[in-house]
């Protein structure tokens, strides 16, 4: 994890959050290169989920919301974590993360200190809005987008005549109070969710949870994430959300070992249940097709982190590989195997030499490559080290200008992951990148 954080500072993936104070906790900005790699994997999820799915549609609602919401929504009473503190060493653990030994001794996991009785701590962010600091104008930042969703469901399904069964996907900040934050942008108190729910008729749940079980599996093998690092985990009776009726965690296999990527759960009628209970509306579902049948949609939920997603990806492409290429004396590179897809950069244009025209041509060439594909230009250093700068970058192809160029119009294209290089007429390059991105298959 310390070589991936690090690549991501040194390129300009993650930065600490206001790093010139000395960092704060659990927040982090996204550089020139982490932002692209975000909008596209955002944009995959939102492409997968809405363009490729008919009744599925888009939302983006309020990060503020009626305080009655979480009222309503379970979060103010259950949405809690337990919480130890060492009285010795001053750590503080969530209970149900250290050893059961620990706990029942009460004995620090880190210094062998006496650690305090566990309490609950809720893990909302509470503000205030308006002028007066008092309890009528408490307002929370959203711990998750569903609740947006759920707010908003007859809304949608009058304004864009949706029948059920229908989903409804919004991807958006969320925010929570983690006790402990670590393992970089794996937990942190100010994160993004993609989240999307599913209306169905009671007695189809069971059959819909199992097909967005196999669709979201299915998911992260097209976007090409090394399969053996992914397992299923259902929870037990005891690790059960208030919520849900069933629920199953995709989980990765991160540095640090197995941790949840995304959960899809059976939330059942919990959600528009309480909403009607709590805002007196009537939610039920009148089913014009079968006389006016009315009744309160279960729901299945496929709730996935952004920039959890985002490390996943970084980790999942990252590689060092032993390797002697032409013009080159170092024999390891680092590369970051990103699929062309999500790849912050399609291709980079680089002059072999500066002078005698070759940079102008190849400027122009990148000019032309603009259109329709996320370019870098580099004309600095030894072209093997230019190579390798974008290796790292996770470039999946490079694009070179030479004095055959100026004879025949033709240029080297070479791929990140083979090293290999053809010849091709520059005119030609548009198409076949076209057609490199979507064959794309990963070879390592
Ligand atoms: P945990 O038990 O690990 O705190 P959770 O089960 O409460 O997590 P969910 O509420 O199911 O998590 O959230 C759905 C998804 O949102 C998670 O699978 C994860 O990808 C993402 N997520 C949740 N909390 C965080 C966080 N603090 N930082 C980054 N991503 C998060």
């Amino acid at each position: 994890m310390e070589k991936i954080t690090s690549l991501a500072k040194r390129r300009g993936f993650v930065f600490q959050s206001s790093e010139i104070y000395g960092g704060q906790n659990g927040a982090w900005d996204y550089g020139p290169m982490g932002i692209e790699l975000k909008n596209r994997i955002a944009g995959a999820w939102w492409k997968e989920m809405t363009q490729l799915h008919d009744d599925i549609v888009g939302l983006d609602a309020a990060i503020l919301m009626h305080p009655r919401t979480w009222e309503a929504s379970g979060h103010v009473e259950n949405f809690t974590d337990p919480l130890v503190d060492c009285k010795k060493c001053k750590s503080r653990f969530r209970a149900d993360q250290i050893p059961e030994e620990n706990l029942a001794a009460k004995k620090c996991p880190d210094c062998g200190g006496e650690l305090t009785d566990t309490r609950k701590f809720n893990l909302m962010f509470k503000t205030h809005i308006g002028p007066a600091e008092d309890s009528a104008s408490v307002i929370y930042l959203r711990p998750e987008t569903a609740q947006g969703i759920y707010v908003n469901y007859k809304n949608i399904i009058q304004s864009n005549r949706m029948k059920i069964p229908f989903g409804i996907a919004q991807i958006g900040k969320a925010f929570r109070n983690e006790i402990v934050t670590k393992n970089f942008i794996f937990r942190t108190c100010e994160f993004e969710q993609m989240e999307m729910q599913f209306f169905v008729k009671p007695g189809t749940d069971e059959k819909w949870f199992d097909e967005w079980r196999k669709r979201r599996w299915s998911y992260y093998e097209k976007l090409g994430v090394k399969m053996d690092h992914l397992r299923w985990h259902q929870h037990g009776h005891g690790e059960l959300a208030h919520y849900a009726k069933d629920a199953y965690d995709i989980e990765y296999l991160f540095p640090m070992g197995w941790r949840e990527l995304e959960g899809v759960h059976n939330r059942g009628d919990y959600d528009l249940g309480r909403h009607t209970k709590f805002s007196g509306k009537d939610l039920q579902y009148i089913d014009q097709e079968n006389n006016n049948e009315r009744y309160t949609p279960y729901i299945i939920e496929t709730s996935a982190g952004l920039t959890r997603n985002l490390l996943m990806i970084l980790c999942d492409a990252y590689d060092e590989e032993q390797v002697a290429e032409k013009g080159n004396d170092d024999d390891v590179r680092t590369v970051l195997r990103f699929h062309p897809s999500l790849a912050p950069v399609t291709v980079a244009v680089m002059p072999l030499m500066k002078k005698d025209g070759l940079a102008e041509i190849a400027a122009d060439i990148r000019a032309e490559l603009k259109e329709d594909f996320a370019t870098d230009y580099d004309q600095g250093g030894a072209i093997g080290r230019r190579y390798r700068r974008q290796d790292e970058a996770g470039t999946p192809f490079c694009v070179t200008v030479d004095y055959q160029t100026k004879e025949d119009k033709t240029v080297t294209l070479r791929f990140r992951d083979s090293m290999e290089q053809i010849r091709l007429p520059a005119a030609e390059l548009t198409a076949r990148l076209r057609q490199e991105i979507k064959g794309y298959k990963r070879i390592k």
